[in-house]
């Protein structure tokens, strides 16, 4: 069989990692069978501008790596690619309904439609369409069209019997048709119901396999019904898991950004985005940073799992460490200068230290894989004013300014270790363990955390070193 997948977002704004997964997933497929990967537009809401939300959108997924064969940019034997071009084609399809007899014209208010849900909800019932305009005569529709009024056109579903279709994710689903009722093909504004121009465009452009969101999972009955009487193949249908939060909420900006481009923005690698999104639901038995390639090699839609799955950011640190600690000194230093912290880590390490700065990250990567992190190691190390945090002046202040004349006064040698440095300050103070080192962490690095200090001292140099335990004297004294 020739796999045909498809990515069909509405464009509203950047890629949200739900979505980006779901394209993923269904470029993995198509790409592990040799198929074809299709970007499809839905943009029959033709309230907003879509140009725009649609280059934000393809940009997005072109960063992740994807690559489709057939959509708007890069044409095709099944276009248009975007549902605002294929009016004449749904107006074929709807028409062949019509002529069935399977459709009618419905005049019902959206305020009468939400009084009837409401009232239905209410009885514990699940709200359908209560067939108001099902058996109008054809003088009650001419009466109506007199008055000027735009009706919608619905499909009529049986009020018996049931519908089913294997699930490639979650196993046999079963629908009875009287939960189903009577749904819109056609707005009153004569644009095409998603339901509706999704499912014949599915069918169209040859999909085979429909992976899609687990929110989609009740419009399927009615687009298996809108398939069968209009003669169309029917594809497979997976609907995924929903990605929520390590909370199991949605996802929001605490969990490091929502959309994809946050997360670039943030600094992470595309790649480091990729490998953790392809095991989000889907089991790899490698653990190692795969190319796209590799990833589709070993991707089994039977390998997806049901659950819903947990977007963690420290899981996408992780991926980021993998694919920081493997890229080479002078990558590493361009990837900072592209950011958005490029210019301020220019600023801040000197010229001469470029490399020396670069292989302290790599020591220190697990904390520094972001550029925001970056920028602050640059500052901790190299800035003439370093900033002292509340937290870290508080062990300044507990030692004392006699602390730091003593600390001064240990400073012997520009080339003193730090190990003959802290037994000396030890012996000239008769402190030891955290009430040794904390006040000199904080006043070397104006923090109470971070990298080993030892790494610190060794960057610092006895000027740098001296100038920060003389401001930490005046702290003190303060
Ligand atoms: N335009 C729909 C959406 O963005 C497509 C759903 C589907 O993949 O079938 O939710």
């Amino acid at each position: 069989m020739n796999v045909r997948t498809r990515f069909a977002p509405s464009p509203s704004g950047r890629l949200h990692v739900g979505n980006a997964r779901t394209a993923l997933f269904s470029a993995l497929l198509a790409a592990h069978s040799h198929g074809q990967f299709i970007l499809r537009i839905e943009d029959t809401d033709a309230v907003r501008s879509h140009a725009q939300l649609e280059t934000a959108l393809t940009e997005d997924l072109r960063w992740l790596g994807l690559v489709w064969q057939e959509g708007p940019d890069v044409g095709g034997g099944h276009g248009p690619y975007r549902q605002s071009g294929r009016g004449q084609i749904y107006r074929t399809y709807v028409d062949q309904l019509t002529e069935k007899g399977l459709t009618y014209p419905c005049f019902c208010t959206p305020a009468a439609l939400a009084m009837s849900r409401k009232t239905q909800l209410a009885a514990g019932k699940p709200p359908r369409y209560a067939g108001t305009c099902a058996h109008l005569t054809e003088a009650e529709i001419e009466a109506r069209l007199a008055t000027g009024l735009k009706p919608a056109l619905r499909f009529r579903v049986s009020e018996t019997g049931e519908t089913a279709f294997d699930d490639l994710v979650r196993g046999r689903q079963v629908f009875a048709h009287n939960d189903i009722g009577d749904f819109v093909i056609l707005r009153g504004d004569g644009s095409p119901a998603f339901f509706f121009s999704n499912a014949v465009d599915d069918a169209l452009m040859e999909i085979t396999h429909v992976l899609r969101g687990e929110d989609h999972l009740a419009n399927t009955p009615r687009q298996l019904l809108l398939l069968q009487a209009l003669d169309l193949q029917i594809p497979h249908y997976a609907h995924l898991s929903l990605l929520v939060g390590p909370d199991g909420k949605p996802l929001s900006k605490r969990e490091g950004g929502s959309t994809l481009a946050e997360l670039w923005e943030t600094g992470f690698s595309s790649a480091a985005v990729l490998n953790y999104l392809a095991r989000l639901g889907h089991h790899y038995d490698s653990n190692r940073v795969m190319p796209f390639k590799e990833l589709s090699d070993a991707f089994s839609i039977h390998k997806v799992g049901k659950s819903s799955a947990h977007f963690d950011i420290t899981q996408l640190r992780h991926w980021q460490q993998e694919v920081m600690s493997e890229v080479r000194d002078g990558v590493l230093w361009q990837v900072l200068m592209d950011s958005s912290e490029g210019e301020r880590i220019k600023k801040l390490v000197p010229k001469d230290k470029w490399q020396e700065f670069i292989v302290f990250l790599k020591k220190d990567i697990k904390h520094s894989l972001l550029p925001a992190e970056a920028a602050a190691y640059a500052s901790m190390l190299y800035s003439d004013k370093l900033k002292y945090d509340d937290a870290a002046k508080e062990p300044i202040h507990s030692a004392t300014e006699k602390y730091f004349s003593a600390a001064l006064a240990s400073l012997v040698k520009e080339d003193q270790t730090y190990k003959q440095y802290t037994a000396a300050l030890s012996e000239a103070t008769g402190l030891q363990g955290r009430k040794l080192f904390m006040p000199l962490r904080a006043a070397l690095t104006g923090l109470t955390h971070g990298p080993e200090l030892e790494l610190i001292w060794e960057m610092l140099g006895l000027e740098r070193i001296r100038q920060r335990l003389k401001a930490a004297a005046e702290i003190a004294q303060s």
